[in-house]
């Protein structure tokens, strides 16, 4: 037995890895009521797993990445969990970073934007309209959320989200609803 909740948003993005991360806070700061909902139960993605970050040089050890994505590892190097960018032969750059402190500093940022976070909760179902993606079912801690939002943001790292709403096919992500 479980309980529903629904919530109203302009911007859901689901999944808080480094791509919806960004993305969150960047809808938030124009404005927007923005969600970011997040299977585990802290931010990060491949980001909090203790690799290095790639890509933010280029091949001349140029700056390639700037905008949020730096603001991070700024925030990160004041934490003292980052000591700048490393240039690398293989992936040109590697950012070395501390994962617990990448977390901390994701969550404070998206804090200070005013994006709502949903913790523990895993992507279940996607109801389409016109061709529009209009709502999302998500469900985590014996609670499914239907979130209704005018943009849906796809940021699951395996596109889970178009997984689902892919025509001729049913899936089950959320193992844990059927029980
Ligand atoms: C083998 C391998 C090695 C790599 N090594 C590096 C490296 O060393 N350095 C580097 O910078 N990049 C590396 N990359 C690339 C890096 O992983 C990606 O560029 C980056 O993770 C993409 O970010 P993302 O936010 O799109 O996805 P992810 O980091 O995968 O984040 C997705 C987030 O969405 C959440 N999520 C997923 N599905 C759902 C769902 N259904 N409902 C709710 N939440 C969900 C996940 O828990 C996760 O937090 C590597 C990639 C691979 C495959």
């Amino acid at each position: 037995m479980h309980r529903t909740v629904t919530s109203d948003y302009d911007v859901a993005v689901i999944g808080g890895g480094p791509g919806g991360i960004p993305a969150a806070i960047a809808a938030a700061r124009r404005g927007k009521k923005v969600i970011l909902v997040e299977r585990n139960g802290y931010l990060g993605g491949a980001a909090a797993s203790g690799l290095g970050i790639l890509g933010y040089l280029d091949r001349e050890g140029h700056k390639a990445l700037g905008g949020i994505a730096q603001e991070i590892v700024d925030r990160l190097t004041r934490m003292h969990g980052a000591m700048g960018h490393f240039r690398c032969p293989v992936h040109n750059s590697i950012t070395p970073i501390s994962p617990e402190c990448f977390k901390i500093a994701a969550v404070e940022m998206c804090r200070e934007s005013g994006v709502s976070l949903l913790f523990n909760a895993e992507l279940l179902d996607v109801q389409v309209r016109d061709n529009h993606v209009c709502s999302a079912a998500v469900y985590g801690k014996c609670v499914e959320t239907v979130l209704n939002a005018k943009v849906f943001i796809d940021a699951t790292g395996d596109g889970d989200l178009a997984y689902i709403i892919c025509p001729g096919r049913t899936i089950t992500l959320a193992r844990t609803a059927q029980a």
